[in-house]
């Protein structure tokens, strides 16, 4: 496999991707952007999992070259793992990064549940043919902070403190929160079978 093309339109997560696999023997990652699409698909699955497939399938068909979609949600045990598959819009459509956290906050405190655990958990979907799908899973354990901190990063960054860490997401720094990331680490699977795929793409007469 030679090209593959991300389906998202977000340029910080294209950038993310295209740095980690640019050392899979891919010759191009391109972005909706290099084609001067802007597509809006309906997540309407109820897992990760479905709305990931969702993506893959809708940019599959209309580009019908290899593509991955990739979709997280942040679990929280004292919300019973809200706001989950719903974490981009917590607090309704046009709701900001900032209102998600602020409700986020909130419904924890009147929670009856005090645990302060959670989970980022991302899902790449990578789709070669129309025939071939797979799925790369990534999961961050941590806890929600009891107040936002810090600057960097985006989303749930400032409430998320990772396991064996003092600091929250986005109190890290860029690289050091892609290293131990559920993105980083569902990229970093996606990028084993990618050099695999391609070494044996290579050797095959
Ligand atoms: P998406 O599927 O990557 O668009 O993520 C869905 C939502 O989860 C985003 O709108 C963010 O609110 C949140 N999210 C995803 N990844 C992260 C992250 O690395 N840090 C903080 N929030 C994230």
């Amino acid at each position: 496999m030679k090209k593959l093309l991300v389906a998202s339109g977000n340029d910080n997560k294209v950038m993310e991707i295209r740095s980690v696999l640019s050392e899979t023997g891919m010759e191009k990652i391109l972005s909706l952007k290099d084609f001067g699409i802007s597509l809006e698909v309906e997540e309407n699955g109820i897992t990760l999992e479905e709305n990931a497939v969702i993506k893959a399938k809708a940019v599959f068909k209309l580009m019908g070259i290899p593509v991955i979609s990739d979709d997280t949600g942040l679990f929280v045990d004292a919300l019973k793992g809200e706001p989950g598959v719903y974490s981009a819009r917590y607090a309704g459509p046009e709701g900001s990064y900032q209102d998600n956290c602020d409700l986020l906050l909130s419904n924890m405190k009147h929670a009856d549940d005090k645990s302060p655990n959670a989970y980022f958990k991302c899902v790449i979907c990578l789709m070669e043919s129309a025939e071939d799908l797979k799925l790369f899973e990534g999961i961050c354990t941590g806890r929600i902070s009891e107040i936002p901190r810090g600057k960097n990063g985006f989303g749930y960054d400032p409430v998320f403190i990772p396991s064996g860490y003092d600091k929250t997401f986005a109190e890290l720094e860029y690289d050091e929160k892609n290293k131990i990331s559920h993105r980083g680490i569902a990229l970093m699977k996606l990028k084993d079978y990618l050099i695999d795929l391609n070494k044996k793409e290579t050797c095959t007469p």
